[in-house]
């Protein structure tokens, strides 16, 4: 189990994240909604929209599912196997935890 301090840092550090997704989220939904046929588009145009719809969509699913892994760390962070690797049960290293709190796998198992 983590020490209280750096507990509380990640804490804290994951909300933020959380809030911070929250609100990228809301404005991907909304920039990959489905474009309405534009008459004033032409094809290439058009295309160029579809694209950046795609593209925008495929970074809602990436921001969505980091959002899921947070809250899922937030969920398993006064667990006492909050830090430790799935794989090869040492600790991880608290600063990758700090950058990635997501993370359940040490650098070494995750490579
Ligand atoms: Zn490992």
């Amino acid at each position: 189990m983590l020490k209280e301090k750096p507990k509380e840092i990640i804490k804290e550090k994951i909300e933020e994240e959380l809030k911070h997704l929250e609100v990228e989220i809301k404005n991907l939904i909304e920039q990959s909604k489905p474009i309405t046929p534009d008459c004033t588009l032409d094809d290439i145009g058009r295309t160029e929209a579809m694209t950046e719809v795609m593209v925008k969509s495929k970074i809602l699913e990436q921001a969505q599912l980091r959002y899921t892994q947070l809250k899922n760390a937030l969920l398993r962070i006064d667990d006492e196997m909050f830090g430790i690797c799935v794989e090869c049960e040492e600790p991880i290293d608290i600063e990758r935890i700090m950058v990635r709190p997501e993370s359940i796998r040490c650098v070494k198992c995750a490579n």
